[in-house]
């Protein structure tokens, strides 16, 4: 176990998810200061990119990231800088936006299923299928008993996903209203940001309650074991990164990984390159 006791943010199955109990701008697993998870954090950084090598070497694992959250919670940053420095050949992300005509033409999780990892791969989904349950359900893009009915397909699917070798990470990114608006205040007061507002944000933010009653019922519903929810306290990005950077690792490290065996009598193919 690391120095982090993450444990006390997993969404247990079925236990019941009210947000307000669950605080944003928590820090209170690192016992250390910001200056020291900051180290702490590069170093982490430095064991996933060789975790990462390894997972790609033995080519027998597939690891699915999750990332949800409000608007400006931080999924492209947690991609940028939990991932910085980690060799893109065996790391993708895929963003789930508005469907496009084909997706809308077949069921929600056509889009989802091309995405998921392959062997040695990891993908971090920007968003995911769970935007089937939340922006649909808040903007009644679907009636109620159709996405009432999505909670047991995403189980199963997850499930179908775990039972064929999927390790499953699934993080919501806490933050509070307020600290939404200083995000993007900071959007229209810094000129090299201007480009990441987006009108549509304020009027998601007036939605506020309805998505988190939205969240409420999917963490509520799809943790499970194998693909447990992690809600991360995100108000501060420091903690957010250390956070999930100490999942990844401890759970790549309980993968007992091993390079794939080398070839038969190795050292006699020095002669050839030396002669
Ligand atoms: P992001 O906010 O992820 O950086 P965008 O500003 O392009 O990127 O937003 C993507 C939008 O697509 C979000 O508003 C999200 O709710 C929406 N979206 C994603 N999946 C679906 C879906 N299945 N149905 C409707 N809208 C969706």
């Amino acid at each position: 176990m690391s120095d982090l006791n993450w444990k006390k943010y997993l969404v247990k199955p079925d236990q019941t998810i009210a947000l307000s109990e669950w605080d944003p701008q928590d820090a209170s697993a690192w016992k250390s200061n910001r200056k020291e998870a900051e180290a702490r954090n590069q170093e982490l950084n430095a064991e996933l990119e060789t975790l990462q090598e390894l997972l790609f070497a033995e080519g027998k694992h597939k690891i699915l990231i999750v990332l949800q959250g409000m608007d400006t919670s931080g999924k492209d940053g947690v991609i940028r800088r939990v991932f910085d420095g980690v060799n893109p050949q065996g790391v993708r992300v895929a963003s789930f936006k508005v469907p496009t005509s084909i997706e809308l033409a077949h069921d929600y999780l056509w889009r989802v299923h091309q995405q998921t990892p392959g062997r040695g791969e990891i993908v971090i989904f920007n968003r995911s299928h769970y935007e089937d349950v939340l922006v649909v359900r808040v903007h009644n893009l679907a009636p109620p008993e159709v996405w009432k009915r999505r909670y047991d397909h995403i189980n199963h699917f997850e499930q179908l996903l775990i039972d064929e070798g999927t390790t499953i990470l699934k993080f919501f990114l806490h933050i509070n209203l307020d600290e939404q608006r200083e995000r993007l205040l900071s959007r229209l007061d810094t000129p090299s940001k201007h480009w990441k507002f987006n009108p549509g944000d304020i009027k998601e933010r007036k939605l506020w309650d309805q998505y988190e009653k939205a969240y409420e019922a999917v963490l509520s519903k799809t943790s499970q074991p194998g693909a447990p929810w992690i809600i991360v306290p995100a108000n501060r990005k420091w903690y957010r990164d250390l956070l999930i950077s100490t999942v990844l690792v401890d759970t790549l490290k309980d993968l007992k990984m091993e390079y794939p065996k080398a070839v038969e009598d190795l050292e006699s193919y020095r002669a050839e390159l030396i002669d």
